[in-house]
C-alpha cells in the first residue's frame, strides 16, 4: 500500500465517527500524492504525514453558563492547535450545535494549508462550541462568551494562538470574548481578530472573506478571457461571507439572484436587494422569510434549492457539504461556468469531481475564502505596530493577496501536470511551504 493510502487508513481507524475530518484529509492527501511519491523515502522516515494529520494539541473543556431564567446549561468548548510550523495558530471559533471534535479537526486541518497560501506567517488552528446562539438574548450570549473565554484564555495569546470569528461568532461575540480575556489576563493585546474598530479591529476585516472570494473569482475568470460583468450569480448563505460576496459581486457588475439560511432560500430575479438583506440579517437578526416584505416580486422557498436556478457562477457561502452531486448536475445542465467556494468544504467530493469532469472552473475554499484569515493576519500586524491602516490600504493588500493566491495555485497545478485543477494546485502550494518549515525544524 502506498504511504498516502496507509496514512488515510490510519486516520479513518484512529478517528472513528468523524466523517468530515476523514473527507478533508482524503482530499488533501490524495491531491498531494505526486509530491509525496517524489519524496516518499524521506517523508516515511520522518513520519511527515503522520505528524501533519495529528494536531499538535487538542483541548476540550466545559462551558457552564446561566440563561435569563436562572437555569444552568453546560456546553462543550474546543480548540485544536493543529500546526505551528509557519507561525502562531490562527483560525476561527464556530458556535453551532453541530460542532464536535471531527468538525473542528476538519476545519483546523484545512486551515493549515489556507493560512500557508496567504503567504503570511500564520499556523493552523480552529475552535468552537456546540452552543447555539440562535434565539439567545444579548445577556445570555455574554454569559456564554465569558465562560468560554475563562477557560480558553489559558491556551491562547498574541504570539501563540489568535482565534477569530466563524459561523455564529461575529463582532458581538468577539467583543464579549475579548473583554473577558483582557479582564483575566490584564493585557491589551491582539489575541483575537475581527475586533471592533474602537479597540484594535481592522478596517475591511468584515468584508474581507466575501470581497476576497470575488477578487480571486474575477482573477480566475480573467485568466480565461472572461469578464464577470453581466454574469448571473447564485450565492448560498446570508451571513458574513455571503453578504459581502454579494456586495462585491454587485460592485463588479454581476447580478446575484439568490441567498439562503438554514430554513430556506430566496430567489430575486431582479437581483438581491443588499440593503434589505443587511437590515434583515445584520440589524434585526431575523429570518429570510422577511425578505418578501421588502421585495414583493421575489420568491421564498422552504428547504434547499439555491443551485437549481440557472446561473453562470455559483458561490456556496453557508456551510460544509451544502452542494451535492444532484446540485452539481443541475448547475452543469444549466450552463454554469464556475463554482468558487466561500464556505469551508461546501461542495461534496462527488459534486467536486462531477463539476471538474464537466469543465466547470472550480476554486476550492482553502484558496477562495483565504481573504478572511489573510486580513486577520493584517489585523495582527496593525496591532503589533499599534497603527490602523486605511480601508483602501487593507483592501488593496487583500486584493494583492488574492490575485497572488490564484497565480500561486495555478502555477503549482501546471508544475505537476494538473493544469486547471485548482484543488491539486491549492493543496500542493499550501503543503510545500508547511513541509519545508517542518523539515527545517526537525522532528517536533
Ligand atoms: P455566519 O454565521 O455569518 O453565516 C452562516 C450562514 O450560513 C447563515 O446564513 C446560516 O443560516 C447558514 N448556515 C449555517 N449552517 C447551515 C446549515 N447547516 N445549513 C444551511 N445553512 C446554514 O457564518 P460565516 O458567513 O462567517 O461563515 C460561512 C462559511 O464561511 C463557513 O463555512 C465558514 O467556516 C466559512 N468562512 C468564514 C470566514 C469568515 O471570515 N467569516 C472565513 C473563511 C471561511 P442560519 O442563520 O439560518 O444559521
Amino acid at each position: 500500500m502506498s504511504y498516502v493510502d496507509e496514512v488515510i487508513k490510519e486516520v479513518v481507524e484512529r478517528n472513528p465517527g468523524e466523517p468530515e475530518f476523514h473527507q478533508a484529509v482524503k482530499e488533501v492527501l490524495e491531491s498531494i500524492r505526486v509530491v509525496v511519491e517524489a519524496n516518499e523515502e524521506q517523508f516515511r522516515r520522518d513520519a511527515l504525514l503522520e505528524r501533519l494529520v495529528n494536531p499538535e494539541r487538542q483541548i476540550k473543556f466545559r462551558v457552564p453558563w446561566i440563561d435569563d431564567n436562572g437555569n444552568v446549561h453546560v456546553n462543550s468548548g474546543y480548540r485544536v492547535q493543529y500546526n505551528s510550523a509557519i507561525g502562531p495558530y490562527k483560525g476561527g471559533i464556530r458556535l453551532h450545535p453541530s460542532v464536535n471534535f471531527g468538525i473542528i479537526k476538519f476545519l483546523g486541518f484545512e486551515q493549515i494549508f489556507k493560512n500557508s497560501l496567504t503567504g503570511l506567517p500564520i499556523g493552523g488552528g480552529k475552535g468552537g462550541s456546540d452552543f447555539d446562539p440562535k434565539g439567545k438574548s444579548d445577556r445570555e450570549i455574554m454569559s456564554f462568551c465569558q465562560s468560554f473565554m475563562t477557560e480558553l484564555c489559558k491556551y491562547i495569546g498574541a504570539d501563540t494562538d489568535v482565534p477569530a470569528g466563524d459561523i455564529g461568532t461575529g463582532a458581538r461575540e468577539i467583543g464579549y470574548m475579548y473583554g473577558q480575556y483582557k479582564r483575566i489576563k490584564g493585557v491589551f493585546e491582539g489575541v483575537l481578530t475581527g475586533k471592533g474598530l474602537s479597540y484594535g479591529g481592522s478596517l475591511a476585516r468584515t468584508q474581507a472573506t466575501g470581497y476576497g472570494l470575488l477578487y480571486i473569482t474575477d482573477e480566475m475568470l480573467k485568466s480565461k478571457g472572461i469578464s464577470i460583468e453581466g454574469k448571473t450569480v447564485a450565492v448560498s448563505g446570508a451571513g458574513n461571507v455571503a453578504i459581502y460576496a454579494i456586495e462585491k459581486a454587485q460592485q463588479l457588475g454581476a447580478k446575484v439572484v439568490t441567498c439562503s439560511d438554514s430554513n430556506g432560500w430566496v430567489y430575486d430575479p431582479d437581483g438581491i436587494d443588499l440593503a434589505a438583506l443587511k437590515e434583515i440579517k445584520e440589524v434585526k437578526r431575523a429570518r429570510l422569510t422577511e425578505y418578501k416584505n421588502y421585495r414583493p416580486n421575489s420568491e421564498y422557498h422552504e428547504g434547499r434549492g439555491v443551485w437549481s436556478i440557472k446561473v453562470d457562477i455559483a458561490l456556496p457561502c453557508a456551510t460544509q457539504n451544502e452542494l451535492h452531486l444532484e446540485d452539481a448536475k443541475a448547475l452543469v445542465k444549466n450552463g454554469a461556468i464556475a463554482v468558487c467556494e466561500g464556505a469551508n468544504m461546501p461542495t461534496t467530493r462527488e459534486a467536486t469531481e462531477y463539476l471538474m469532469e464537466n469543465g466547470i472552473f472550480f476554486l476550492p475554499g482553502k484558496a477562495a475564502n483565504a481573504g478572511g484569515v489573510a486580513t486577520s493576519a493584517l489585523e495582527m500586524s496593525q496591532n503589533s505596530e499599534r497603527l490602523s491602516w486605511s480601508f483602501e490600504e487593507v483592501d488593496s493588500k487583500l486584493k494583492g493577496i488574492m490575485v497572488g493566491i490564484f497565480h500561486n495555485i495555478d502555477n503549482a497545478a501546471r508544475k505537476y501536470g494538473f493544469e486547471g485543477n485548482y484543488v491539486v494546485g491549492a493543496n500542493i502550494a499550501g503543503f510545500e511551504k508547511v513541509v519545508n518549515a517542518m523539515n527545517a525544524q526537525g522532528i517536533v
